[in-house]
């Protein structure tokens, strides 16, 4: 079959022939429909410090998919050939004491799909059946193929009730945009998304954000005189990674205020922890989604009208991937999504 593979431990990828996954008796054999392109992806074609530390070439990459069941495994009962399916990037041990517990999203020996074994960008992937999600509701194929990242969204924006709270989101990439678009549709009263790029900003205005902010060129405290806050935003989505972003939602948040962080820092930095301390925020931080209780939570807001499409900017035959890696690479759109079909 046809794969993207990061065959040698250099920047770059090869579209290029492997064997089609073989599948044991508790697994699933899936036909690749479409694929999301993920900044995971972005890090292992660059082969930048992480990836150098985190794979081990060769590798099939990518992670974000919708597919076909094809295939299933002697034990595997609930799941037939044609199911249209997504799945969870995330491989769980079954061992640690979070996972005995139930809580497999919190599981301390994760292997990644597409980065600590062979993924998705392929015209076959193969998943034990416990990381398969089967949408039961028809879902637009655009939209099924980037659950894996939609579910980081979910995940961030519900971490703390919203209804009628005022929500700070920092960084209106594609997860930052659907937080924005779920915190939306969740109840929030206010959602101010920042980002320093325009584009993505009018993408941020599209999903129905009340307010896009360029930092680059105002602070987020003109964005809360312009909306008439007088103590703060209720609940921060950081989703940039960003020091100066974090540091700015700490300082205009309300007293007791919470933040989710999804962002992921490339280096340490520091920030004002008095004022952490002082107005009694919570910081939590997210990885992943809950297995399978965000999924879920994904299908209904889907069956209840949310609607992601103005989050998804490009559209690209398997063959043309390295024009769609540098569409995604550009920091200026929103999803990428890559056909396997043809
Ligand atoms: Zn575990």
């Amino acid at each position: 079959m046809k794969a993207l593979v990061k065959e040698k431990a250099e920047p770059g990828l090869r579209l290029m022939d492997v064997p089609e996954p073989a599948i044991g008796p508790g697994d699933v054999l899936i036909k690749v429909l479409r694929t999301g392109i993920c900044g995971t992806d972005l890090h292992i074609s660059a082969w930048d410090g992480w990836a150098q530390q985190a794979i081990s070439t060769p590798l099939v990459v990518g992670h974000e998919f919708v597919g076909e069941v094809v295939e299933t495994g002697r034990d595997v009962a609930e799941i037939k050939p044609g199911d249209r399916v997504s799945g969870e990037g995330h491989l769980v041990c079954g061992k640690c004491r979070n996972c005995l517990a139930g809580r497999r999203h919190l599981c301390r020996s994760t292997v990644g799909l597409g980065v600590g074994r062979d993924g998705a960008f392929a015209e076959y992937v193969a998943l034990p059946v416990g990381n398969v999600w089967v949408h039961r509701v028809p879902v637009d194929l655009d939209v099924a193929a980037i659950f894996d990242p939609f579910g980081n969204a979910v995940h961030t924006a519900l971490s703390f009730p919203l209804v009628n709270e005022d929500v700070l989101i920092t960084g209106a990439g594609p997860i930052g945009l659907m937080a924005a678009a779920v915190a939306k549709h969740a109840g929030a009263r206010n959602v101010v998304v920042t980002d320093v790029s325009d584009e993505r900003l009018e993408l941020a205005r599209k999903i129905g954000a009340d307010l896009a902010l360029n930092v680059a060129r105002t602070t987020i405290a003109d964005g809360q005189r312009e909306l008439g806050l007088r103590e703060g935003f209720d609940i921060g989505l950081e989703m940039s990674g960003q020091a100066a972003a974090m540091r700015e939602m700490i300082a205009n948040m309300t007293h007791g205020g919470r933040i989710a962080m999804l962002g992921l820092p490339s280096e340490e930095f520091p920030v004002d922890w008095s004022r952490i301390v002082t107005s009694m925020l919570t910081v939590k931080g997210i990885y992943g989604r809950e297995m399978f209780e965000t999924w879920y939570a994904m299908s209904v807001l889907l069956e209840n009208g949310l609607d992601l499409a103005p989050v998804i900017t490009g559209r690209y035959d398997h063959r043309d991937f390295e024009a769609a890696f540098a569409d995604a690479a550009g920091g200026k759109g929103g999803k990428v999504i890559l056909d396997w079909t043809s």
